[in-house]
């Protein structure tokens, strides 16, 4: 018998997801961003569900690669650009559109021969200070590209460091607004803008972690009436139950101590099945339509919960870690992290179940 632990992926939830999206997007084209493996989702499992969108942005060449022999026809934008010279005989190859953030890369594009002209999105640092050009080096470098004969379209495009923040676009967005006019397509809001930030929609906005039904906050509130689903739930069983008296502790460290008698449940599943080791006590678990408790440590392979409150609950009974019924951003909050992560940290080891 296998452990009882599984994620199931809700494919038709990305689906709506999308739906819900565009209804956000408006006029504006919809590149799904599905790097880190669709979030954790699986890319070669979920594109289909997505695939009445206008792109699909990634990160990796061999993610680019799987989505064409997939049979995805459409456009493909790598994020981040590409690692080395070479690697823009799969740009051609392959079709793509890359990002452009760095003057090495203005001079590899200049001198790669192409089958046909690319499509690149020139990338301005617009306060993140990770990757793009600094706004005094902008205009020269979009209008670099703009003048190679291999260019066939220069996107303007940024990221937002704090789209979920309504003070927080403003910066960014002034930052490449003077860059902004008629003659560029434009490209800069992720999550958090497709949502809260309709003046940054422009041409194409690029949605990811709301496809995933989470929030790009990290607050599920601030999404509660978006009607997104979640499309990962990660559910085990209880295999084990103990009744312990004031004063016992539990777990690793005894980093909980009852201060009165206790009903607890041991569930199978661990930090080693991308359940956060951090979460604390109190880290919100579903088990027969109510909320538990976490009560101490998370061990590798199993955690411990308390189901004092509950009227029955026996061994084998189902607890559902996230998912549809308890919402990702929940325990990532408790956990001191965002959903986002708790996708991307699903373990290898847990069978996914696509349905
Ligand atoms: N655009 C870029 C450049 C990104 O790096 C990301 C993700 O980090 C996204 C868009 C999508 O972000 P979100 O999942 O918040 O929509």
């Amino acid at each position: 018998m296998p452990r009882p632990i599984s994620a199931v992926i809700h494919l038709q939830n990305f689906t709506h997801n999308l739906s819900v999206t565009r209804r956000h997007a408006g006029a504006s084209k919809i590149w799904s961003v599905m790097k880190a493996d669709a979030y954790g989702h699986s890319i070669k499992h979920v594109w289909k569900a997505l695939s009445s969108t206008d792109g699909f942005a990634i990160l990796d060449l061999h993610e680019a690669i799987l989505l064409r022999e997939e049979g995805w026809t459409g456009p493909i934008l790598l994020l981040e650009g590409f690692f080395q010279q070479d690697d823009l005989k799969v740009v051609d190859q392959y079709q793509l559109t890359t990002s452009v953030h760095s003057d090495w890369q203005l001079d590899a594009i200049e001198n790669a021969t192409f089958t046909a002209p690319i499509s690149v999105y020139a990338k301005l640092n617009s306060g993140m200070n990770r990757l793009g050009f600094s706004p005094d080096k902008y205009a020269d470098a979009v209008k670099r590209l703009s003048s190679m004969s291999n260019v066939s379209s220069v996107t303007l495009m940024t990221h937002f460091a704090n789209s979920d923040l309504t003070t927080g676009t403003d910066l960014p967005h002034q930052r490449i607004k003077p860059f902004i006019d008629h003659n560029y397509p434009v490209c800069i809001a992720n999550s958090g803008a497709t949502l809260w930030h309709p003046k940054t929609h422009y041409d194409w906005v690029r949605s990811g972690v709301i496809l995933y039904g989470a929030s790009p906050s990290g607050k599920w509130q601030d999404i509660a009436d978006k009607d997104l689903r979640a499309t990962m739930t990660l559910r085990s069983q209880i295999i084990g139950m103990h009744y312990i008296a004031a004063g016992e502790s539990i777990g690793y460290g005894s980093k909980f101590t009852a201060s009165q008698p206790m009903k607890i449940a041991t569930v199978a599943c661990g930090y080693a099945d991308g359940y956060p080791r951090h979460a604390p006590t109190g880290t919100p678990v579903w088990l027969n339509g109510q909320r538990c408790a976490l009560l101490g440590a998370v061990s590798m392979d199993m955690l411990t919960i308390d189901v004092s409150e509950c009227q029955e609950v026996s061994i084998g009974d189902e607890v559902e870690l996230w998912g549809k019924n308890l919402p990702i951003d929940d325990v990532a909050q408790a956990a001191g992290t965002i959903g986002y992560e708790l996708m991307c940290a699903l373990a290898k080891r847990v069978p996914v179940l696509y349905e």
